[in-house]
């Protein structure tokens, strides 16, 4: 076998993830990078000294309605049924029910729910006031006028993984024709030698900034275990005061995530900049005029034929976990019906 029949993937998050195993079960041979030192990318979870399994970069919980995903995803893990809840802690100490449902907004009062709840997470999130956001990114954020307390209302799927998120990708990577490489950062000399590359690295990165940067918003994530059974009245808890966390989550409280009889750990985020916080970018900056998404289809049109940009930061958009795969077996797919054209008697490694 050539080395040239390879594919590469940079990036063990799922959408990397996704398309080295659909490929592998294909008959690609497969090496699949990360400059991390674990899989899973965002999604990483581990169990700690306590026997509490912290999600490392903040909550992750899986809820979809499309039930391809779910189906694919099903082959690696089994699920424990979950619906999320969240509470916001009022200045006075009252716990109140978000997104803001009907006995939230009496609690609240209507015309204060824009000055409790968004004017002070506009300012942490974003980094900006309320009047300079997207009208998009508002518009995402539910008001209800029922008692409905879960914050992810109607998504027929909602679960998560029984073992943890790192447990699945092991079970998605753990196949013959993939390689996997940890503490490997891509370096472009290397491309020459696969048929192909699919790429969650940051595009703008890629390449050298040329164009300039494609800014984003990142977390500080603060775990800390605290000698007490449990704190929260909910899994996460959001902040409505001017202090620089958003939201602090108690593992504790979501299925199969540890019994420790005196003990908890929680993990408090707080926004920043992706300068501050060593490059680690989450969620891509929406400015109102839209260059930046601009900028993005510009270095979209650079791509050369042999690459693949996907992913968060390779489509320089959020994903949900459901998106991101749904995303990644549309790419697999393409690729693999490209190949098949490519070789109309049949393919081999
Ligand atoms: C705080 C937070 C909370 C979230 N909560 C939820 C949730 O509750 N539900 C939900 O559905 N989704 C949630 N998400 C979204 C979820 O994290 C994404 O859908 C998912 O991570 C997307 O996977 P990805 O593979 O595209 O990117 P990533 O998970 O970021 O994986 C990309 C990988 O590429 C690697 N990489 C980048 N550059 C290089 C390079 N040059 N060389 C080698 N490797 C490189 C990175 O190290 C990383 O591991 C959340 C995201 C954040 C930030």
């Amino acid at each position: 076998m050539s080395q040239s029949s390879k594919t590469l993937i940079v990036g063990c998050g799922f959408s990397g993830a996704v398309i080295a195993r659909t490929l592998a079960e294909h008959g690609r041979v497969v090496h699949i990078i990360d400059q991390r030192n674990h899989i899973g990318g965002n999604a990483h979870d581990f169990v700690n000294e306590h026997g509490i399994r912290v999600h490392q970069y903040g909550p992750h919980l899986f809820h979809t309605s499309n039930d391809k995903v779910v189906q694919w995803l099903s082959a690696f893990t089994d699920w424990l049924p979950y619906q999320h809840r969240v509470k916001a802690l009022l200045s006075d100490g009252r716990y109140v029910t978000l997104p803001v449902n009907k006995e939230t907004a009496e609690i609240v009062g209507c015309d204060r729910i824009i000055d409790v709840f968004f004017r002070p997470y506009t300012r942490k999130m974003w980094g900006v006031e309320l009047e300079q956001l997207d009208p998009a990114i508002l518009q995402r954020v539910p008001v209800r006028d029922d008692l409905n307390e879960f914050y992810f209302p109607n998504d027929t799927f909602q679960a998560m993984p029984k073992d943890g998120y790192t447990a699945m990708f092991q079970r998605m990577l753990d196949h013959p024709n993939i390689q996997l490489q940890l503490n490997k950062a891509f370096d472009k000399a290397v491309e020459g030698q696969y048929s192909h590359v699919f790429n969650s690295m940051p595009i703008d990165q890629y390449f050298d900034y040329c164009l300039g940067e494609l800014p984003y918003r990142s977390v500080k994530f603060h775990h800390h275990t605290l000698p007490m059974p449990s704190i929260l009245p909910a899994a996460t808890v959001n902040f409505t005061h001017d202090q620089p966390y958003t939201r602090v989550t108690e593992w504790k409280k979501l299925p199969g995530h540890g019994e420790h009889p005196s003990h908890t750990t929680l993990t408090f985020e707080e926004p920043c900049d992706y300068k501050d916080n060593h490059m680690e970018r989450y969620y891509p900056v929406k400015d109102l005029q839209g260059i930046n998404l601009q900028r993005y289809q510009q270095y979209r049109d650079m791509v050369p034929a042999h690459m693949t940009f996907i992913g968060r930061c390779g489509l320089y958009a959020y994903l949900d976990m459901h998106q991101a795969i749904s995303s990644a077996l549309a790419a697999a797919d393409n690729h693999l019906k490209g190949f098949a054209k490519a070789m109309p008697f049949g393919c081999c490694n």
